[in-house]
This record gives C-alpha cells, sequence and structure tokens, in this order.
C-alpha cells in the first residue's frame, strides 16, 4: 500500500499550511483513541519497565496504515505471557485489529486517556527475534513508513492476519519410482499398466507423480496396480523450498593466496564478535563467493547464524547451487517466488534456529536468522537492492545497520563496489579487503573498441537501419563459435525497434498515456509501451500525417534476428524479460547456456550477472551508450558498473577471453574506464564530480514524488509543498538544498502526470525535520494527487 493519507481536508488550507499539530515531533505517539502525545523518542529504545505504574502499559505497533507506536493496558491475567516479538490482537477503532507488541510503555504525559486493554497474545513464542524489531524500527523511521506496515510486510503470510500461530508444514511431492528394469512379461495382458511402466522407465526410471499422470490421462489408478505388483513404488519428497537446480559444485581443496587471505581477516572478525563492516573488492572471477562460502562455514561451526542478500535469485541459480551444495538443509532459500506455506516454514525455522543460513533478496534482510554472527550481501552495488514501491528500503544498506544492531560482521561483495560503499571505505568506517586477481591467475579479458561512427556507415535508402553488427563483431563470433566456444551479446534494451519516427513529419509514435516511445516487438507483431505495458499492432502510417514509419533505434530481439541471419549455423538465444517469462524459462535458458547447447546468447543486463560460464571467451556490447544519456547522477556509474560486470563474463575458463564494445562515445568516461580496467580512476574522478555538485555519497537525499490526475492541480501541490519546504529551509550554513518542484524526467506515465522535488543535505539528520513538515501536510493534499517521500532514492526517473 502506499502512504495512505487518513485525514481528509481541502487543499491547500489558506495562507498558513496543514492546520496546526503543534510542534511537529520527530514520531508521534498516539494513543488508541487517537490522540497524540507528541513525545520525542527515539526509535529504537525500549523503555524501562516502570514498576511504579499503577498498570502495567504496552507499546504496540498496530498493523494499519498509521504512524507511530500506540499505548494499550496489560491485562493481568496476560502480565507473564507478554514477551516483545509477539502478535497480539487489540481494539482498533471500531474493531480488531493484529498488533507487535514491542515492550513496555511509559505512562502517557496527559492524563484523562482511557487506554484500551491488549485483547489476546496470538502465539506463545515471539515471531519477531530482539534485533530484527530494532530494524524494522529505524526501518519505518529511516524511510517513513508506518511501522506496522513495515512489520506486516516483513511477516510472511501465516502470521501478518490477526490468526493464531499455526506450525508450518513442509511441502511435499510424491514420486514414483520403477522397480524393475524393464517391461515384466506378466504385463502383457495388461497394456496400461504396461504402457504407464514403459512410460516411467523412458524417463530414467523415477519421475513425479504429477508429471506421469499429466503425460498418461488416469495413470494415478494403474500406478496403484502396479505399486500392489511391486513393480513401482511411491516416493514422498521434502522439497527444499525454492530450490532450483544450479551447478553443483565441489569444495575447492586450496584457496588461491589472496582468497585465503580474504578468508582469514573475515574468520577473525567472526570470532572477534561485533559488529564490523567489510568492502570485499574482488575483480570478476575472483572467487568471492568462495570467500562468502568459507566466513559462513566458519560462522555455523561457531553456532551462529548467516544472512546472504542476492541481487535475484533466479538470475544467480549458481550461486544458490553453491550454498545449497555446500550446506544442504541448513539454507533457506527466500525469494518471491515461494509459497506462502514455503515461506511461513523458512521463517518458523529460522526463528527455532534449526536452519542457521538465510540467503535470499533484498527482503530477506528481515528474516528471523539467530544469532546473527555474519551477513554477506553479493554484488552489493546491484540497483535492485532498492525497492521502488510502497516501502522504499535500500537493503544494502539496511544490511549494515542490522550489522551494527546485532553485532555481527557484514560484508559487501562487489567487482564495482557502489560509490556509496567506496566511500565508506575510504573513510574508515568500512575495512577493505580486496581480491586482484582471478582465481589461478587466468588474465583479465582483453577489452578493445569499435567506433560505430566509422564502422556502421550508411548505404543508400533505407526503410530500417544499417546492420548493428560490425564487421569486426562479426568475425570474431565467427571465430569464437568455430572454436566450439560461448559468445554473450549484450545491449540493455528490449525489443526489435525502440522508435517508430514518421519519415515526413518526423514525429515519434508515443504511448498515449506515457510520455515514452513505443517499442516494436516484431516476434509478437505489435508496438508496446515499457512503462504501462500497453500494445497494439504495429501502425502502417503515422498517426499525424500518414506518412511512412521509419524503424529505428535497435533492441535485443533485432540483435537476435540479426544473428540468425549472419550466422545461419550458429545456435542462439535470447535473454531478456520477454523471452524469460517466468522464473523457470529464465532457470532452463542459463541451464542450456552453461550446459553449452548453445553458442550465442543475446541479452538485455540480465547477461551481465554474477553468471559463470567458463565456456564463454568473448563478450561483445552492442552499444555502449544506451544508459549514458539517461538523466540521472547515476548514469556513467551505471554504465561503467554494466560493461565491467558484463566484460567479466569473459574469460573465466581455461581459454582467455576478449571483450568488444561498439560505441557512438567513444570519448566517454565510463567507455574509456572500462576499456582501461580503471576502476580506480573512474571512481576518484566520479567522486570528485559528486562532491563538487554535492551528490551522494556526499549528501544524502530524500525524493517528493507527485503524481495526479490533472496536470494543473499535480502542479498546485507540486508548487505548494516546494513552498513548504522553502519556509522552512535552515540556514544556507546547514547546505540543505530543494531542487524543483520540476516535472519528473518522465513527465507521464500510465495517464497521470508526475512531479518531483529533490531535497539533498550533508547529513540525513538535516533532512529529517522537512521531511516530517512534508509528511504533516500530505493529509491535506487532494485525494486526486499522490505523494510519496522516498528516502535515499535510486533511479531518478
Ligand atoms: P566472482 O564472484 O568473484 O566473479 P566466482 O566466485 O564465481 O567469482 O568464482 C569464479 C570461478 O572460480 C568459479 O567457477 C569458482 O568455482 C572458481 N573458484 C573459486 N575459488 C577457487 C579456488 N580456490 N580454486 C579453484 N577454483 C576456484
Ligand atoms: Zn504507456
Amino acid at each position: 500500500m502506499e502512504q495512505e493519507h487518513f485525514a481528509l481536508g481541502g487543499f491547500p488550507q489558506g495562507p498558513g499550511e496543514a492546520p496546526s499539530r503543534g510542534a511537529i515531533p520527530l514520531r508521534t505517539r498516539r494513543t488508541e483513541v487517537g490522540r497524540e502525545l507528541s513525545q520525542r523518542e527515539p526509535a529504537a529504545t525500549v523503555r524501562p519497565v516502570v514498576s511504579a505504574t499503577p498498570a502495567q502499559l504496552a507499546s504496540v505497533a498496530v498493523g494499519r496504515p498509521v504512524r507511530g507506536e500506540f499505548t494499550y493496558l496489560v491485562p493481568e491475567a496476560l502480565g507473564d505471557k507478554l514477551a516483545p516479538g509477539q502478535r497480539v490482537l487489540v481494539p482498533f477503532g471500531r474493531g480488531m485489529a493484529l498488533g507487535f507488541y514491542l515492550g513496555p510503555a511509559n505512562a502517557p504525559v496527559e492524563g484523562g486517556v482511557r487506554l484500551k486493554p491488549i485483547q489476546r497474545v496470538l502465539e506463545d513464542s515471539p515471531s519477531l527475534p530482539k534485533d530484527l524489531i530494532a530494524l524494522l524500527r529505524f526501518t519505518a523511521e529511516h524511510y517513513r513508513y508506518p511501522l506496522g506496515e513495515v512489520i506486516r510486510g516483513a511477516l510472511p503470510p501465516g502470521l501478518s492476519t490477526a490468526v493464531d500461530e499455526k506450525e508450518a508444514k513442509p511441502d511435499i511431492q510424491f514420486f514414483v519410482e520403477a522397480l524393475v528394469t524393464e517391461v515384466p512379461p506378466q504385463l502383457a495382458r495388461a497394456p496400461a499398466q504396461a504402457a504407464v511402466l514403459q512410460y516411467l522407465l523412458a524417463v530414467g526410471g523415477r519421475a513425479p507423480l504429477d508429471e506421469v499422470t499429466h503425460a498418461i490421462p488416469g495413470a494415478r489408478e494403474t500406478l496403484k496396480k502396479l505399486a500392489t505388483r511391486k513393480f513401482v513404488k511411491w516416493v514422498e519428497v521434502t522439497l527444499q523450498a525454492g530450490v532450483r537446480e544450479g551447478l553443483v559444485q565441489n569444495r575447492p581443496d586450496r584457496l588461491t593466496p589472496e582468497q585465503a587471505l580474504a578468508v582469514k581477516e573475515l574468520q577473525g572478525a567472526v570470532d572477534a564478535g561485533g559488529f564490523q563492516p567489510y568492502l570485499l573488492h574482488g575483480v570478476t572471477g575472483s572467487g568471492k563467493t568462495e570467500v562468502y562460502l568459507r566466513a559462513v562455514e566458519h560462522t555455523l561451526a561457531r553456532g551462529l547464524g548467516s544472512l546472504v542478500l542476492v541481487p535475484e535469485i533466479a538470475l544467480t541459480p549458481q550461486l544458490v547451487g553453491r550454498f545449497r551444495s555446500r550446506f544442504g538443509g541448513d539454507v533457506a532459500v527466500l525469494h518471491s517466488g515461494l509459497k506462502d506455506r514455503e515461506r511461513l516454514f523458512h521463517w518458523q525455522a529460522l526463528r527455532k534456529g534449526t536452519v542457521k543460513i538465510a540467503v535470499g533478496v533484498r527482503s530477506a534482510v528481515f528474516a528471523p536468522v539467530e544469532h546473527l554472527g555474519l551477513i554477506v550481501v553479493d554484488e552489493e552495488h546491484d540497483p535492485s537492492f532498492k525497492q521502488d514501491e510502497k516501502l522504499r528500503y535500500q537493503a544494502r544498506d539496511l544490511a549494515v545497520v542490522r550489522g551494527k544492531q546485532a553485532g555481527a560482521v557484514v560484508v559487501l561483495g562487489s567487482a564495482t563496489p557502489s560509490l556509496e560503499t567506496l566511500q565508506n571505505t575510504r573513510s574508515g568506517r568500512y575495512k577493505l579487503v580486496e581480491l586482484k586477481n582471478r582465481v589461478d591467475d587466468r588474465p583479465m579479458p582483453s577489452i578493445s573498441l569499435v567506433d560505430l561512427r566509422v564502422e556502421r556507415p550508411r548505404e543508400g535508402q533505407v526503410t530500417e537501419e544499417a546492420p548493428i553488427l560490425s564487421p569486426q563483431m562479426l568475425q570474431a563470433m565467427e571465430e569464437t563459435v568455430a572454436k566450439g566456444q560461448q559468445v554473450i551479446l549484450f545491449l540493455n534494451r528490449r525489443g526489435h525497434s525502440t522508435i517508430l519516427l514518421c519519415e515526413v513529419c518526423g514525429l515519434s509514435l508515443k504511448c498515449h498515456d506515457c510520455d515514452v516511445c513505443m517499442t516494436h516487438h516484431r516476434s509478437q507483431n505489435r508496438v508496446v509501451c515499457h512503462y504501462c505495458g500497453v500494445a497494439f499492432p504495429v501502425p502502417d502510417r503515422c498517426r499525424e500525417c500518414t506518412g511512412p514509419l521509419l524503424k529505428l533505434g535497435i533492441g535485443t530481439e533485432r540483435v537476435e534476428a540479426e544473428v540468425l541471419e549472419r550466422m545461419p549455423h550458429a545456435r542462439v538465444a535470447r535473454l531478456d524479460r520477454d523471452s524469460a517469462t517466468s522464473a523457470e524459462k529464465l532457470t532452463e535458458l542459463l541451464a542450456s547456456f552453461a550446459r553449452r547447447e548453445l553458442d550465442v546468447l543475446v541479452g538485455t543486463q540480465m547477461v551481465a550477472k554474477g553468471h559463470d560460464f567458463p565456456g564463454v571467451t568473448l563478450v561483445c556490447v552492442v552499444m555502449a551508450d544506451t544508459s549514458l544519456a539517461i538523466p540521472d547522477f547515476r548514469a556513467a556509474e551505471r554504465t561503467f558498473h554494466l560493461l565491467t560486470q558484463v566484460a567479466g563474463r569473459a574469460g573465466r575458463g581455461k581459454d582467455p577471453g576478449r571483450v568488444l564494445v561498439q560505441t557512438y562515445n567513444p570519448d566517454a568516461e565510463p567507455v574509456k574506464r572500462v576499456l582501461a580496467h580503471d576502476f580506480d580512476g573512474f571512481s576518484k574522478q566520479e567522486l570528485e564530480w559528486r562532491k563538487a555538485l554535492a551528490y551522494p555519497p556526499f549528501a544524502r537525499m530524500a525524493a517528493v514524488r507527485l503524481e495526479g490526475e490533472h496536470p494543473e492541480q499535480t502542479a498546485g501541490v507540486a508548487r505548494f509543498l516546494g513552498n513548504l519546504v522553502g519556509r522552512h529551509m535552515p540556514p544556507a550554513s546547514a547546505g540543505v538544498r530543494l531542487l524543483g518542484p520540476a516535472l519528473a524526467p518522465i513527465a507521464r506515465i500510465r495517464g497521470k502526470t508526475r512531479w518531483q522535488l529533490l531535497l539533498k543535505a550533508p547529513t540525513h539528520s538535516a533532512l529529517a525535520p522537512l521531511l516530517a513538515r512534508l509528511e504533516a501536510a500530505l493529509p491535506d493534499v487532494p485525494n486526486g494527487v499522490k505523494v510519496v517521500i522516498d528516502v535515499d532514492p535510486g533511479a531518478m526517473l
């Protein structure tokens, strides 16, 4: 749920601002009757029990979109049953609500408030461990989101509603297994049974029951008969939830000298105990995963828990596979594809401490790992750690906060660390551990440039663009495939052509509802808006002047078609959101590339992730320019990361790798630095630029994003909020700056006008009072305009 505005009101409210709410407190405590008791208290302190108070009071977060913590009475009967972190049932408004008991509360400062009692305790042992309560409180406070909603969002279904806790059963799947190796003669007169057995033998003697009954209708009954005759047996398999096949890898006997040093350092820190953040900066192919594995192994041996965050499970089956094959049932794999029951099962297993390792995507930062000793964030630079809706948290940042609260070692690993993390390392807040060489001293790939301005001349009349694969690139691909090696082709744009431009009037085909061009998807024979998803048949002519349409701008579909045309003998597949429509398809594509059933893989940033394909010796960047021009202060950094990461897929096996980068901007800073393998040079220069312009990591930011039905009304609200901030700006010496209000770079999505205000300040605490002002004014914003506050924003679009 987005920020809900529960109070209605006219807008704007006269010359001042929102109806006065007194001195706006950093955090507001409300009693259940809804009165505000503006008590300033830091979020993460647990208040002492005041034994002198006549009745025991409890601080409760309510699972409703309301701010603050609420005070309830503790009925005598519950007195000794309450423990912080428990789910409780409380009266709220006119009904009952799920609440979370956080600890004892002080008596309200104002008298005369009639408090209501906690109704019931919904579980014996608390769902939330102590260190997690602290993290959730910090999260609600920092990202300005209702605490009860933060907690509910962290909990698995089954615990996030007001029902008594139930024990989750693990998932069970039935397999049937043949007990014979061929169809016995006794079955000559039972053709149905013979057929089913025949099928089972054909698929390797063992298959899931569902699969057999799907292939042969009625097979269930037949299988029962076969089981009675002892030709087959049923096997019950407890599923390790979320486990998909990965490359099973053995534990290497020897670490590289750099790995050994890194492991020693991390193990030492785990032994020493206490919070210690690290940046593990290791070039692509340096064996970072093995360092994580050894650190987790060591932590486990000490009886402590580990939490490992990865960008996307489906894109990293290899990493998950490595953890699974090393730690077996000691790992809970947490991702968005889990069934409700599986999520509950994992939560409870971690909470009980029967499972001590959690591997998961960003939301796993809230996993209830017990006795946390180690937190790993792999590919810490990855943008997917920031959630871009609802609760807009940055899981990498929260991982560090959690490490601090739990007293754990935190390892942020990457070949291309974010500038935020790098700056924390430079300033001495994080320790640096480096892996400068690849495993087995394999060379880094050689990277060379193809200047598209020279290599892609246009010839004669065109209705489509000139081919995008330069002769050099084609030749390199041919050579690589001829040697039986594999190629990755990277272009960060989906579809066939990304612009349909009228040859007569020059207008490009735009979405009706969004301020973006429609993309031509030839395989579907449609044009699609990548922002709202609307799609329709490809128009023949310009909507305005009926002129013919040119197809410009290249996407992965077009690249794939070009490869198929120029290299008809090659086995080619495409990996992007259009081809990998489900986690299964994605896994299957990656697995088949790993099994070397494909020669060429064309894809978007999905091919740039941490894959380890030893057969890949050539990586081609089809156009390095796509992410350069995005109006975002992180555009250069993001381009540098993407290019370095995708280049790092080459030469990870015994054969050396090479990389070809096609570009129209050979002089662009990120392109030049990638070519020179110069991370240090790039980041030094980029940091200087960020410092000069006061952008993160030298400033903290918050974005106020507006979306409204009516352009004027939205603009009006944006101006109103801008004025509000303007009036409450601290003195210039505090260094707080407001950019905007301005139309967002994409000014319209789904028919809604978008505005934004950007706030920058040297520290987050300098921003907080302004954000509190803004928040207090939100209830008075008309319903037609949605306003969200995005603290530490990711993408600027
Ligand atoms: P990174 O994440 O740093 O890019 P990986 O962790 O994927 O690198 O490791 C690269 C490859 O090297 C993997 O195939 C991994 O199994 C292998 N590897 C890692 N450490 C060792 C080692 N000590 N000895 C042999 N092979 C190793
Ligand atoms: Zn659209």
